[in-house]
């Protein structure tokens, strides 16, 4: 059975191989000031491996030009250089999908026509059978006929076993496509959907959905910037990260809550009243207020982090655009009174 591909690029297991890399790789972190996360450690394993040669040359060319190395930076390498292997995978795997098929279909032929010559074989030996009366020389058309049906049937054993081969390969190839698939519409940092995958979900859903029982919420940290200037951007992140599970939390199975930019998330809530719309994003926006958050690495409070949330209705005659726009506006609306509120504009 030929090696499975991986969905994210092809990474070496061989411990011995990325012992060596760990001790590139930390190294380079520690000068590029990159926080050792598992975004960053993808990136810099690329470079070090060097098997990702637009990476290297767009690293290459930030580090000469003295640019640091942010997570902003990283996260679009990351998008960018990183993930666009997984689509390289796709592609892979669909290759290989290919060769799975082709060589069973050539097994299938070759079984195939063996069968169609031992068929004439067999009608030619009938005659033979008819016309001679000898036992002796019937016993030797007989040999011959139990060889030719021992070879046939280990042909279709061979063919046999390969299908079975190709049947696994399909099956790890289809899990493996799962994963990309997963991945394409799937949030690094947070888990939550991407952008792309809100983008389309909400589209649907705004052509699917009746209109006055579909909500939908724009959240966004407060004074975010602080969070990143006090504590760094990996604290940053980690607050992105827990507001991205309260989102879950506090929200149903059936809603769909999207990472819409940096800082900014969203909850999709189809067949949801108005008072469960409020209700969720009031649930979120208080639960956030009276978190109080420590730093994983010392232990230290952080100060209190607020939310603002807009909400908005879809309405008849809406597209996606015109339905983010009156969220958005809700939500600029918290900001500017005050934000660390909830603002649902009625019309
Ligand atoms: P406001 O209350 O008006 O929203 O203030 P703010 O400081 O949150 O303002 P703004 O939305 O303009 O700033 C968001 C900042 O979030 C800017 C950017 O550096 C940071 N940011 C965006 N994406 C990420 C990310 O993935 N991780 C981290 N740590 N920071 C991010
Ligand atoms: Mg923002
Ligand atoms: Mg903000």
């Amino acid at each position: 059975m030929t090696k499975s591909i991986s969905f994210i690029p092809c990474y070496d297991f061989s411990t011995t191989l990325n012992a060596a890399y760990v001790k590139q790789i930390l190294p380079l972190m520690v000068r590029h000031n990159v926080a050792a996360n598992p975004i960053n450690y993808a990136i810099w394993y690329d470079y070090v491996a060097g098997n990702n040669a637009k990476l290297t040359e767009v690293v290459n060319k930030l580090i000469s030009q003295q640019i640091p190395i942010d997570s902003e930076i990283s996260i679009e390498l990351y998008k960018k250089h990183v993930c666009n292997a997984s689509l390289e995978s796709f592609e892979k795997i669909n290759e290989h999908i290919q060769k799975v098929i082709a060589q069973a279909s050539i097994s299938i032929n070759d079984t195939y026509k063996k069968a169609e010559i031992t068929n004439d074989s067999f009608q030619k030996k009938t005659l033979v059978l008819e016309n001679i009366s000898k036992a002796t020389d019937i016993k030797i058309v007989l040999q011959e006929i139990i060889q030719e049906t021992q070879s046939l049937a280990a042909t279709s054993q061979a063919m046999k076993n390969k299908l079975d081969e190709a049947n696994k390969e399909m099956e790890l190839l289809r899990l493996e496509l799962a994963q990309v698939r997963q991945m394409a519409v799937t949030d690094g940092l947070t888990g939550l959907l991407n952008r792309r995958a809100f983008d389309m979900t909400l589209a649907e859903i705004v052509g699917q959905s009746e209109p006055d029982k579909t909500y939908l919420s724009l959240l966004d940290i407060d004074h975010f910037k602080r969070v990143n200037d006090s504590y760094g951007h990996t604290v940053g992140d980690n607050v992105i990260k827990f507001v991205a599970a309260l989102m879950k939390k506090h929200s149903e199975d059936h809603h769909h809550v999207a990472r819409y930019g940096g800082e900014e998330l969203a909850i999709i809530m189809p067949n949801t009243s108005e008072d469960k719309a409020i209700e969720i994003s009031e649930n979120i926006r208080s639960s956030m207020e009276s978190s109080r958050l420590k730093r994983k690495d010392n232990n230290q409070p952080l100060h209190k982090i607020t939310l603002s949330i807009g909400i908005a209705q879809l309405r008849a005659g809406d597209d996606s655009e015109s339905l983010v726009v009156r969220a958005d506006s809700a939500l600029y609306q918290a900001k500017e009174t005050g934000r660390n509120k909830v603002v649902h504009l009625s019309n």
